[in-house]
């Protein structure tokens, strides 16, 4: 479905950005893997999509720092030539309430969850072309509001401005932009939650189970694909029925 299309998914060293990164190798793009701290995990991944004989390139960058944006775009079109593809994947969620928010971890989750989006997409769209695709992963709480993690939400909520905003400017150079708002998805940023959350997680869920790194994967693939060509400025649930609205 990507046959000749060029990738970049931040934070894809494991989780949802791991699997957007594979799915997308199995269909043939060039996948950039934007990674930050894990090294480790990042060759991993690297290595899983060499071995299926895929093509990807590993780029180390920290999404909250402009520089090292800069740097890992440039190494990625030095490559590639231009960006089909543009997946804002890169997140952190700490569970806290309000009053244990410090004003440094507010920063730190906006930096990197919301001006993360902005510093990598303002590096990556002059090398975008018409036909080219921005995905952000948004969340649910984005719409629901969090009782245990008001940065997160609010960064969340964020993303969904930018992408509505970028769908409206770059509609002129047939760039579509869109989201997917994920619901409760068994990663590692979920780690911290007790047995006991997760299975009353799953009972509140419609569908009966937490979500898979491919349920979103899955749904990358379409919005990066032409068979989303008329789709702009929308945000497309994944949270098997726990919010709909
Ligand atoms: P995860 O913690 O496994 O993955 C997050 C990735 O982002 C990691 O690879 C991490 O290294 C990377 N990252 C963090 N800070 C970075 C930085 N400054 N620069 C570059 N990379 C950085 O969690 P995940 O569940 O795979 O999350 C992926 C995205 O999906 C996040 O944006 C998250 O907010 C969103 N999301 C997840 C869930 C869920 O339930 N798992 C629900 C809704 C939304």
């Amino acid at each position: 479905m990507l046959k000749e299309k060029t990738a970049i998914i931040t934070g894809a060293s494991r989780g949802i950005g791991k699997a957007i990164a594979e799915i997308f190798a199995e269909n043939n793009a060039f996948v950039g893997i934007n990674y930050y701290k894990s090294q480790l995990f990042a060759e991993e991944t690297f290595k899983k999509i060499k071995e299926k004989d895929g093509k990807a390139i590993l780029l180390k960058g920290d999404v909250s720092n402009p520089k090292e944006v800069e740097s890992f775009i440039k190494k990625f079109v030095s490559k590639s030539k231009h960006i089909d593809i543009l997946v804002n994947n890169a997140g952190i969620y700490e569970r806290s309430n309000f009053e244990k928010i410090s004003h440094k971890t507010w920063n730190n989750v906006i930096s990197t969850n919301l001006s993360g989006c902005f510093n990598v997409c303002k590096q990556a769209i002059p090398y975008m072309k018409p036909g080219g695709k921005i995905i952000f992963i948004s969340s649910q709480l984005a719409y629901r509001g969090s009782s245990h993690g008001a940065d997160y939400a609010s960064s969340k909520a964020g993303m969904l401005g930018l992408m509505r905003s970028l769908a409206l400017e770059l509609a002129c150079k047939k760039i579509n932009v869109n989201a997917v708002a994920p619901g409760t998805i068994d990663t590692d940023i979920i780690a911290n939650y007790s047995e006991e959350v997760r299975k009353q997680r799953k009972k509140e869920i419609p569908l009966n189970r937490l979500g898979t790194p491919k349920d979103i994967a899955n749904t990358c693939l379409f919005l990066a694909s032409n068979l989303s060509d008329y789709i702009t400025g929308e945000t497309i649930n994944v949270n098997g029925g726990l919010y709909i609205h």
